[in-house]
């Protein structure tokens, strides 16, 4: 059996963006590479939105950039300018065309779609399939969302919507989040952040459609493409193992008060490809322990006070957009840090300490 001195296992987001990473900055010249991937093919399966706070390989995946986004709660809205970290939209099916193209470039990769195919034994294996198990007592952020195409010009493309509290919350924390990608087309969202064990909240098509016929008072529209998944708001635990290291969801990348993963797996990305020469030695690449401890309180507050959230997000985004979006992207100082914490009602933060 062929034997690589690297193992990808999983050739989704995080393992690509790692592949890509390597080729070009040509660690790959000298090296195999195996990445492992069950799926038949490469389609548009998920879009990718964060703001664009660091560099990275895909500005040409970018399906839109907004420099302007709103929050609603119910009665309120918010109007905040990005223009300094624009929201960016990547289309996946762009992002797997073109790490595809450039990966077959070379012979030392290859691809098969299960580790039993190859001697994995004295390889280097970045593992990206996350160990999950079902609990209810983790939270989750879970989502589906369609994307619509219009008859006429019915949205303003030059503003998202980030959150929409105006909604059915169901003693939960429920948001709706539109993305307009032109006059006539719009990627809608329905989530929530809950436990995951209550089915009810899984009526996302009906949520969806009231939403669009209710809400937003369109009637003519019709659904081109569809999107669902749910995000861990917990971080899996393994054992550590020499010779391995996860990536992606499976890593530890996602922010947990946000779900928002993508633009810290480039940053992953990076760092391993900077130390790949050692790696085996190489620090533990983590979000940092402050984020770490601040999403813990603030989902221990959400976990607890469902019916608190709509306003503490609104009050949130009541601080300069820059602070805001620093901070929810892993980029804030310390001044910026307090600014944020200091906007949170302080007694029902202080007691989620103690739970
Ligand atoms: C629908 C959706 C939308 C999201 N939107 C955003 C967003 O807007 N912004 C953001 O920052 N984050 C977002 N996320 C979160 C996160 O960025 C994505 O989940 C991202 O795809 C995570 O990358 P990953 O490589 O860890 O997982 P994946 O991209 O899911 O890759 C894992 C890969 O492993 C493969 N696999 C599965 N089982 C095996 C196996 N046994 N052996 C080998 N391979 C296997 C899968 O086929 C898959 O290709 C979203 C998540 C989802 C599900």
């Amino acid at each position: 059996m062929r034997e690589f001195d690297y193992i990808i296992v999983g050739g989704g987001c995080a393992g690509l963006s790692l592949a890509y990473e390597l080729e070009i900055n040509e660690k790959l010249k000298n090296k195999t590479l195996a990445i492992i991937e069950p799926r038949a093919e490469y389609k548009k399966d998920k879009t990718w939105s964060f703001w664009k706070v660091a560099a990275h390989n895909f500005d040409d995946c970018v399906k839109k950039n907004w420099e302007n986004f709103s929050v609603n709660i119910p009665k309120k809205t918010n109007h905040l300018e990005c223009k300094i970290y624009p929201y960016q939209s990547i289309d996946s099916g762009l992002f797997y065309e073109k790490i595809n193209n450039k990966l077959k470039e070379n012979n030392n990769i290859s691809f098969f779609k299960d580790i039993s195919e190859i001697n994995s034994k004295n390889s280097f294996v970045f593992n990206s399939v996350p160990s999950i198990k079902k609990d209810y007592r983790n939270l989750w952020q879970h989502f589906c969302g369609v994307e619509i195409e219009t008859q006429n010009n019915f949205f303003d493309d030059e503003i998202f919507n980030l959150m929409d509290f105006d909604c059915d919350q169901r003693e939960s924390v429920h948001f709706f989040y539109t993305l307009p990608y032109t006059k006539t087309r719009a990627l809608i969202e329905t989530t929530w952040l809950s436990k995951m064990n209550d089915d009810s909240q899984k009526d996302y098509d009906t949520q969806i459609k009231d939403y669009i016929e209710n809400h937003l008072n369109l009637k003519n529209y019709k659904i081109i493409y569809k999107e669902e998944g749910a995000i861990p708001l917990f971080y899996p635990t393994y054992e550590k193992e020499k010779n391995k290291i996860n990536i992606g969801t499976a890593g530890g990348m996602t922010r947990l008060s946000t779900g928002y993963t993508f633009l810290n797996i480039q940053e992953h990305s990076k760092y391993i490809c900077q130390n790949i020469e050692n790696i085996s030695n190489a620090k533990k690449f983590e979000i940092s322990k402050k984020y770490q401890f601040l999403d813990d309180i603030f989902l221990r507050v959400l976990d607890k006070n469902p019916e608190l959230m709509p306003n503490i997000f609104f009050k949130m985004f009541k601080s300069s957009p820059k602070t805001v979006i620093k901070f929810l992207s892993n980029k804030s100082n310390f001044l910026e840090d307090l600014f944020i914490v200091l906007k949170m009602p302080k007694l029902t933060f202080i007691k989620a300490l103690f739970y």
